[in-house]
């Protein structure tokens, strides 16, 4: 096994004396360099820590063989530093890997569904939580079996089973029954283990929980399909918490705005969709019975006309020049409030003179056939659209 540094022996420890035996400016910042940490460096599926060295913000750690680098955003000077961890996010790392340590396995042992990837998503804390994930060697999980998963992980919660971190030469692993990812190749000496105590036992350099109660509990959030396989999300922890305040609140505030209780949120939902659908089929009705009204009432004015359509829409302007038209072959000019035009008419007679109409109202537009319709048209300005309709 590759030394062990005292963030994975001790991963409950907040702070500890590091001794920087290099500083190099880098983009971005300085790598501090040092033979141990109590600082976690990215690997195994975790994030790196946050943190501070010597009062020096440190993200970003990585281990490079026999040192682990830190990024600090200032230069720390070589020899021993207080190093100090910022537990919040490192606990939150650790809840939700030992929460994935108990998933996988019991997804394993109990429900034939190996893991094949795991994706810890980093939370800032400002923002909701995200969700972690991980994807099953199946082509596709139940809702039932899903929830059969989580109340076994949740009872798995509740009995506080311990974790321990434990070592074995490679020859026993398999004697172990260790449930074990590939191991790099050229690792010497004993292998880190992680113990679930009477559940499990998987190889990991991370950082985990001592107790599986410590996960507090988890909510699947969500099940995809993916490659063939399934790829399910949750919450737990920190997070879990967090995001069940959020959705309380919200809850709340829905309750209030549909006046009905939680249960009833979807239905109410449901018939305000409806309702608004009606409404719309409504108002389209009652904008072409209106568009009919006003395009008849057109029809005994001389064309070509330009007609100030008033606080209309593209559709009502649609309508009034349908039936203003119906049966004629003049043209016609309609111009809205807001600076919607349309010309409307035989198609020659649009193609040579709704450029011009355009233009003469400030608007800009397109189309061919026998409409042309646009937007920008400054309705006070309807006499010089008359005007080039005389010229064109
Ligand atoms: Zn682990």
């Amino acid at each position: 096994m590759s030394r062990t540094l005292v963030c994975q022996d001790a991963p409950y420890q907040r702070e500890a004396d590091v001794v920087v035996t290099a500083c190099e400016a880098v983009e971005g910042g300085f790598d501090v360099g040092a033979p141990d940490s109590v600082l976690y460096p990215e690997g195994g599926g975790q994030p790196s820590d946050h943190g501070a060295i010597g009062g020096v913000p440190v993200r970003d750690v990585r281990r490079d063989g026999a040192i682990v680098w830190h990024r600090a955003s200032a230069p720390i000077p070589l020899g021993v530093h207080r190093a100090v961890v910022d537990w919040e996010r490192r606990y939150d790392h650790m809840q939700q890997h030992t929460t994935q340590h108990l998933l996988s396995a019991l997804a394993l042992a109990e429900f034939d569904l190996p893991t094949t990837t795991f994706h810890l998503a980093q939370w800032d804390r400002a923002g909701s939580p995200p969700p972690c994930t991980i994807e099953l060697a199946a082509p596709e999980l139940s809702q039932e079996r899903l929830d059969a998963l989580a109340a076994r992980v949740n009872d798995e919660i509740r009995a506080a089973r311990v974790i321990r971190i434990r070592s074995l030469e490679r020859d026993q692993l398999e004697a172990h029954g260790v449930r074990s990812r590939l191991l790099p190749a050229g690792l010497d000496g004993p292998i880190r283990l992680i113990e679930i105590d009477g559940l499990d036992l998987n190889t990991c350099g991370g950082t985990h929980l001592g107790n599986t109660a410590e996960a507090q509990g988890l909510v699947f959030v969500g099940l995809e399909r993916a490659r063939g396989r399934v790829r399910v999300s949750w919450l737990s922890g920190a997070r879990l918490l967090r995001a069940s305040a959020s959705w309380s609140s919200r809850e709340k505030l829905l309750s209030a705005r549909l006046t009905r209780g939680a249960d009833q949120h979807v239905a109410a939902v449901e018939q305000l969709q409806e309702a608004a659908r009606r409404a719309e089929r409504e108002v389209s009705a009652a904008r072409e019975a209106l568009g009919a009204t006003i395009g008849r009432a057109l029809q005994g004015s001389a064309f070509p006309l330009v007609f100030a359509a008033g606080a209309a829409d593209a559709a009502l302007l649609r309508s009034i020049a349908t039936a203003a038209l119906d049966g004629h072959d003049g043209g016609l000019v309609l111009v809205a409030d807001d600076g919607l035009f349309l010309v409307a008419g035989p198609a020659p007679w649009v193609a040579a003179c709704a450029p011009a109409v355009a233009a003469a109202l400030g608007g800009r537009g397109g189309g061919r056939g026998e409409r042309f319709q646009g937007s920008g048209a400054d309705p006070t300005r309807l006499d010089a659209a008359r005007a080039a309709l005389l010229s064109c």
